[in-house]
Formats: C-alpha cells, sequence, structure tokens
C-alpha cells in the first residue's frame, strides 16, 4: 500500500509498505479522507520525531474485523480517533480524559495518510464512530478538528453577550467563531489574510480587522470601551500573542489555543490586577468528539464550506505545500487516489444531475454552434474571475459603490454571454441582493467562485 512519509513540509515521500495485519479486536481501516491540520505543518515539532507518517482527521471504511469486534462490521463507514483515553488511570477517573497518559500515546497504525489504518484494539472499543448516513467522509474528516474546538470552549466558559476576539481566522479560528456564535457570543476575528477575514465574515463574524490595523484601542473603541472576555489565539506568530494578551478585559479569559515554538512571556502584575485566566487545551475525549459528529449532522457547525481542496494521497506534497503557504486555502483533504478529483472542493463541486449551463437551451441561443459557443464561455472565464477578485477587494476596504459597480459588470457579463441566463451566475447576483443593493458580499463572491469554477468545469469537460 501507499503511505505518505513526513520528513518535513516540502519533504513528504510516497513509499510502499505492506498493509498492516490486525489481531484480535482490531480492525483494519481503508482511509476515505483525512485532514492536513495545522499541527502537521509545524515543522519545528513534527520534524523531532520524522520520518513518520502523520495525519489524525482520519475518516474510512471498515475492510476487515479482527475476532472478537464486537459493533463494527465490514462496510462501516467510521472517523477513528487517533487519541483514546484508557478510562482505568486517575486523571480519567476524574473526568480528566485528555490528561490520560494513554490518550498522549496511543496511535493507530500507521496514521492517516495511508492507504489502509490498522485500529488498535483500545482505539476500536473507545475511539471509533459509525458515521451518520448523511455525513459525507469528507464533513468527518473535519470531526476531530471541532472535537478540540468543543473541549477547548468548554474550559472557556463562553457566555451568551459576551464579546469574543478570535485571533486568527484559520479553520480553528472560523470553528471556535462558529461555536461561540452558537453559544450567544458576540465576535471580533482578526487575520492577516484578506481572504481569510472574508471567511470569518462569511461565517458570521460581527467585526474583523486584519492584523497589521488591529489594536486593542480599537476594539475597546467598538466594543463600549472595554476589552475582550473571552480572547481565543489561533495563531502561533509573535504579534497574534501580543494582541491576544494586551486584548483580554478584567477577569477576562485568554485561550492558547494555537501553540507557539518559543515560550510566552506575561505581564504578570497587570494580569494580576487585571484577574486574568489563561488556558491551554489538547486535543479532545470521546465525549467532544460525540458532540462534534452532532454539531456536523445537525448543521450547527457548518464545516462543509470549510473545505476547499483536495488532494490525492499520491500528491500529499502539494497539499502541504498549499496548507503551508495559507493563500486562499482553508482546509485542505487528503483522499485516496481513486476517488480523487483533485483541486478545489467546497460543497459538492460537480454534482452530475446539475450542470451548471443548460446545455440544449444555450445550443439553440448559438445556433447549434458549440465551438462558438465553447469560445464565448471561454471569453468569459478570462475575464469575469478578475472582476471577481475586483469586487473581493472592493468589499474587503468596506467601499460599498465599488461593490455594486462590480457586481452588477459581472451580471452584466453575464447576461451578454446570453447562454448564462441559463447557468446560475447571473442569478447569484440576483439572490444575494435586495432591493437592487447586495446583502451579502462573502457569501456572493463565494458563490461566484463557485459557479464559476463550476462552469469551467462544464467547458474543460464538455463533448
Ligand atoms: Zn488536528
Ligand atoms: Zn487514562
Amino acid at each position: 500500500m501507499k503511505v505518505a512519509v513526513y520528513y518535513s513540509n516540502d519533504d513528504v515521500r510516497i513509499e510502499e509498505r505492506p498493509v498492516p495485519r490486525i489481531k484480535d479486536g482490531e480492525i483494519l481501516v481503508r482511509m476515505m479522507a483525512c485532514g492536513i491540520c495545522g499541527t502537521d505543518l509545524m515543522q519545528w515539532y513534527r520534524t523531532q520525531k520524522a520520518p513518520r507518517v502523520l495525519g489524525h482527521e482520519m475518516a474510512g471504511e471498515i475492510v476487515e474485523t479482527g475476532s472478537g469486534v464486537k459493533g463494527f462490521r465490514q462496510g462501516d463507514r467510521v472517523f477513528v480517533s487517533h487519541h483514546v483515553p484508557c478510562y482505568r488511570c486517575h486523571y480519567c477517573i476524574a473526568g480528566n480524559y485528555t490528561a490520560c497518559e494513554s490518550l498522549h500515546t496511543g496511535n493507530y497504525d500507521p496514521g492517516g495518510f495511508s492507504e489502509y489504518i490498522r485500529v488498535p484494539e483500545e482505539n476500536v472499543d473507545f475511539g471509533t464512530f459509525i458515521l451518520p448516513a448523511e455525513m459525507s467522509y469528507e464533513d468527518a474528516a473535519m470531526i476531530e478538528p471541532l472535537a478540540c474546538v468543543v473541549s477547548a470552549q468548554k474550559e472557556l466558559g463562553l457566555k451568551k453577550g459576551q464579546t469574543v476576539l478570535v485571533i486568527g481566522s484559520g479553520i480553528s479560528g472560523l470553528l471556535h467563531l462558529q461555536m461561540a456564535k452558537l453559544k450567544g457570543a458576540s465576535v471580533v476575528a482578526t487575520d492577516i489574510s484578506p481572504y481569510r477575514l472574508g471567511k470569518a465574515l462569511a461565517f458570521g463574524a460581527d467585526r474583523v480587522f486584519k492584523a497589521e490595523e488591529y489594536s486593542a484601542d480599537r476594539l475597546k473603541a467598538l466594543n463600549n470601551g472595554t476589552l475582550a472576555e473571552r480572547v481565543i489565539v489561533c495563531a502561533g506568530a509573535k504579534q497574534a500573542l501580543d494582541h491576544g494578551i494586551s486584548s483580554v478585559d478584567r477577569r477576562g479569559k485568554i485561550l492558547f489555543f494555537a501553540v507557539s515554538e518559543s515560550d510566552l512571556t506575561i505581564p504578570s502584575v497587570r494580569f494580576w490586577r487585571d484577574e486574568i485566566g489563561i488556558g491551554f487545551s489538547y486535543g479532545a475525549s470521546p465525549e467532544d468528539i460525540r458532540e462534534a459528529i452532532r454539531l456536523i449532522q445537525n448543521g450547527m457547525v457548518d464545516v462543509r464550506r470549510m473545505v476547499t481542496h483536495r488532494v490525492p494521497l499520491s500528491d500529499i506534497l502539494s497539499g502541504f505545500k498549499l496548507a503551508s503557504r495559507g493563500g486562499e486555502s482553508l482546509k485542505v483533504i487528503v483522499v485516496p487516489d481513486s476517488t480523487a478529483e483533485s483541486g478545489q472542493a467546497g460543497r459538492d463541486m460537480y454534482p452530475e444531475s446539475e450542470s451548471p449551463v443548460d446545455m440544449e437551451k444555450a445550443l439553440s441561443l448559438f445556433d447549434n454552434d458549440k465551438e462558438f459557443f465553447r469560445e464565448m464561455c471561454r471569453k468569459f472565464l478570462d475575464s469575469v474571475p478578475q472582476q471577481v477578485d475586483k469586487l473581493s477587494a472592493a468589499a474587503m476596504t468596506g467601499n460599498a459603490e465599488l461593490v455594486e459597480l462590480y457586481a452588477h459588470g459581472i451580471k452584466g457579463a453575464a447576461s451578454n454571454l446570453q447562454a448564462m441566463k441559463t447557468c446560475s451566475l447571473a442569478r447569484c447576483i440576483e439572490d444575494r441582493g435586495r432591493d437592487g443593493q447586495i446583502t451579502d458580499v462573502p457569501l456572493l463572491i463565494e458563490d461566484l467562485r463557485l459557479e464559476l469554477a463550476r462552469l469551467e468545469h462544464f467547458v474543460r469537460t464538455m463533448k
């Protein structure tokens, strides 16, 4: 079988290994989706144990069960937790599952970035969960990251009406943001990337700041003169830590969710006088995992729009590069080579039943001239994505007039190409507008990008 062996962030090698043999009480799982985690990219941490097969956000299908396995059978779709508590030690007995030594040291074999994974008996007993029928493997790959957020927020004691500052709007920041909104908090989010700030708005942030423009004073200015009651640091950079430390209100709490390589320096006198609580969080308990499954299943937390890219196992290195660059990506999911439609993911990109263009209608408009139609589509695809980028930039600067202008330009281009009236591009703009005003720009941009990608795929595969 193929496994991806991590040496460093730009050296991940595909190697051949025998499929693991399972013993009594164990199961063998075929990996169907495994997320690349921010911690997989912490080179200073990961190279300590390299070379190694990483991957701990894994969902798959059971292909073999050892004798004595109860409750699971071949063909079951499962999420498997790599870390499980023993339920016997004094930490476990006290309910502190993430402090359990077994949880810290156990793992499945060889890791999630592998075609097949042997699941040890304790992970079968305490860490294997059958997926609800409607949950996709990609959604299930988001169970572990969400469970860690659920676990961390339990300790944070977030309450309705509080102001939460989320520093860093990558996957963990966006999950924290959604959970905080669910609890009725008001959320201010920061990031260095305009793309991620757009995502933070789309996922419900009340206010966003570019990191370089953020300061505790600006937070105060929009928060009735007070700092944030809860601060969640989801980035490891020095500036992120500084912003976090300077932004906690009296008797507030700061959670360092992301870990930084260097030791933290806390202004102890201020933290003493202001009675500020400091928290850290590691991993998740089986209870948190169950909660995460429920949240995804009920649509309380939207994980699907967080998956922006998928890469086949054999091309995992490009996934690592993509994820470590940050840029225009959120969650990158590794999938088996056989099922891979590499590239942009997010929602169901190319549903068979729903073509972005009504071909019959389009061809009647173009006198059945397929080549001409294709040419028109290509011209459209040459110019419109740039206009969407401009629209996105205008939205970032908050210039409503420019936003309207670009949106109408795109709509105009869509109607010029008559056939586009039969695709959903122009409709996107209409749907997001009310009385001629666009109401939700980040969502509109996302819709437009999705539709453009669908159209692009359509033109590329058009026979
Ligand atoms: Zn993770
Ligand atoms: Zn234990």
